[in-house]
């Protein structure tokens, strides 16, 4: 098992022992995890499809897939395939004929449930045709398409019938000699998608897709996929993903993917907004202001970390790793860069300067400019109006930090003492000359 590191902090990943390619895209075997997304028109309409493909990309997709189900779809495919800025794959079902085509189209990839292609001879004749390509394939199961001899399983066990799906699935892609796939186990049920695929993981070394099928709307399915894709990708299962959403509009399954991605330090992907819950002490429209700092920010690609504070009743302890931040008041408020005063501001301004102060950043290659001035006017702000009693955890850290100086202290002082109450024999003038009753 190997390592995947992503741009900047990392957590502890243990992603799938092989590797195989989409296009350029590599999955698995320690690559970062593939964000994917599926076309949501139909795929013959070739300027919707691409339009959304040019979305989905610009959102950051490193792969899209496309519904392949009549011939005019795989005609179409030439096209998307010569078109498209990231791999293409064709998803088929029921007919492997259109598989076949669609690997001969130029697909980077393919993506059948063999359960469903019309037995194992037929899934031999997309294996030869992908193995001639050289094209991999996404093989997959699903709860709802289990193999007839699994269904009863699955009332009683749907993990275990999941997983021997994949397994016999596996199985019979290695009975032909193909090693170039990807697994994926579909599952309407959050901890079934969680348990199964840590068990399928345990088992095999192909690498994993991930994804809760039919996850729900916006709200619902990202919450859904949080948690399960969440708790695989902590636990360092999963090579690519996609999200599952009720939406026209396929990119917001990538925006969706790229915030669990980043939250999990497992990708970076422009700046990270951190925002307090506001609470009684807020005076000032903050939710207008969190929401058009997340928009301006859509227009930067660094992984630059943007605070919005409601008050600095806690003073900016909390922000203190945010590149910039915002702390407003009723009438006023101040611009922070790594915990430290930068500039007091109208709250009404505090947008507009917190990005002249990113603008500015970025102008003079990632350097923070500050006026002593303005900055000596930002920290007096800040003593007005934040609660130096308030116990804060960074108060409270701070505490023990300097009362574990102070035993620290305490402890040397105590040493230093029976060091120089402790006599060293061998250089003592009495070194020899030892005392004793009989003496
Ligand atoms: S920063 Fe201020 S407004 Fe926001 S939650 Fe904390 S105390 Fe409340």
């Amino acid at each position: 098992m190997t390592g995947a590191h992503a741009k900047g902090r990392t957590i502890a990943v243990v992603s799938s022992k092989r590797q195989i390619r989409v296009g350029d895209v590599l999955i698995g075997g320690g690559a970062p995890v593939a964000v994917q997304t599926m076309t949501k028109t139909e795929t013959a309409n070739l300027p919707e499809t691409m339009a959304q493909i040019h979305r989905v990309a610009e959102a950051g997709a490193d792969l899209v897939r496309v519904a392949v189900p009549r011939n005019e779809d795989v005609e179409a495919l030439k096209t998307i395939v010569r078109d498209s800025p990231i791999p293409i794959i064709a998803d088929i079902h029921f007919n492997h004929t259109l598989a076949i085509k669609a690997i001969e189209a130029g697909a980077h990839c393919i993506r059948l449930n063999p359960g469903n292609i019309g037995g194992p001879e037929k899934v031999a004749e997309v294996v030869a045709t992908a193995k001639q390509y050289e094209v991999p394939i996404r093989v997959g199961v699903n709860s709802g398409s289990l193999p007839k001899h699994l269904r009863e399983m699955e009332f009683t066990d749907p993990v275990g019938a999941l997983v021997a799906a994949a397994e016999e699935t596996v199985a019979l892609m290695e009975s032909l000699d193909f090693g170039d796939f990807k697994v994926s186990m579909k599952s309407t049920s959050v901890p079934n998608t969680i348990a199964s695929n840590r068990l399928l993981s345990q088992r095999i070394d192909y690498p994993l897709h991930l994804g809760v099928t039919e996850a729900g709307t916006k709200w619902t399915g990202s919450l859904k996929s949080a948690v399960g894709l969440g708790t695989l990708l902590a636990d360092g299962i999963g090579d690519t993903v996609r999200i599952s959403l009720s939406t026209f509009h396929a990119e917001e399954e990538v925006k969706v993917a790229f915030e669990i991605l980043k939250a999990l330090k497992l990708r970076e992907k422009g700046p990270v907004l951190i925002a307090c819950p506001t609470c009684g002490r807020l005076q000032f429209d903050m939710d207008s202001v969190v929401q058009e700092v997340e928009h301006r920010l859509q227009a930067y690609d660094d992984p630059i970390e943007v605070s919005v504070l409601g008050c600095a009743v806690n003073g900016i302890g909390e922000a203190r790793h945010a590149d910039f931040g915002i702390t407003g008041a009723k009438d006023a408020g101040m611009i922070f860069s790594k915990g430290e005063p930068l500039k007091k501001v109208k709250t009404s301004e505090l947008v507009d300067e917190l990005f002249k102060e990113i603008d500015r950043y970025y102008a003079s290659g990632k350097q923070v400019l500050r006026n002593e001035a303005e900055a000596a006017e930002a920290t007096q702000w800040l003593s007005e109006n934040e609660d130096l009693s308030a116990m804060t955890p960074e108060r409270l850290a701070q505490m023990e930090k300097d009362k574990a100086a102070e035993q620290a202290d305490t402890l040397a002082a105590e040493a230093e003492v029976a060091e120089k109450a402790f006599v060293d024999e061998s250089s003592s003038p009495t070194a020899g000359r030892r005392f004793s009753r009989s003496a």
